[in-house]
């Protein structure tokens, strides 16, 4: 299968490397929403951030963070979006995992702003008993039980994205 991100990988398309260690890598966006825009992604073809493991996910944040300093300090920066787009219907346009370092000046035209909802209290109240996440603790202890529930719903999340990405032109 074709990936254009794990071309960036291999060499087959050149790119301005940012980052690299055994297991991520930082570029330059070729296609930059910005002057200075920045990608990190797994080495491996990995196509969700839910399916990246989770000190991967660590490693790209850290150098997340190190990117939106240095683009701050050395490329006059006045702000950063940290940005992640998870299935086509958040605008994932490739089937490869990635996290985006845009750089922002004021009046750059760039609008990643969003009309503030009003939702009722007890529709928020609903959401927040499904969105809690787990303390780890509670995880190890629902791990000795039987599970239903919790993994088919993730399963089910992932299941739902991909086959989203499968669709994709
Ligand atoms: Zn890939």
């Amino acid at each position: 299968m074709s990936c254009e991100i794990c071309d960036y990988v291999s060499g087959k398309t050149g790119t301005k490397k940012l980052y690299e260690d055994s297991e991520i890598l930082a570029v330059l966006n070729p296609r930059p929403a910005a002057f200075g825009h920045a990608i990190i992604f797994p080495k491996k073809h990995i196509t969700l951030l839910l399916q990246v493991p989770e000190d991967v996910v660590k490693r790209m944040f850290v150098v997340a963070q190190q990117l939106a300093g240095i683009l701050f300090d050395a490329a006059g920066a006045e702000g950063t979006n940290v940005m992640i787009s998870e299935g086509p219907a958040a605008g994932q346009r490739h089937a490869h995992a990635m996290v985006h370092v845009i750089p922002r000046k004021s009046g750059d035209g760039l609008n990643f702003e969003w009309p503030q909802k009003q939702i009722p209290e007890d529709s928020m109240a609903k959401i927040q008993e499904l969105l809690k996440v787990p303390a780890e603790q509670k995880k190890e202890a629902a791990a000795e039980k039987p599970k239903e529930e919790e993994p088919k719903k993730e399963a089910g999340v992932k299941d739902y994205l991909l086959n989203a990405l499968k669709r994709m032109p």
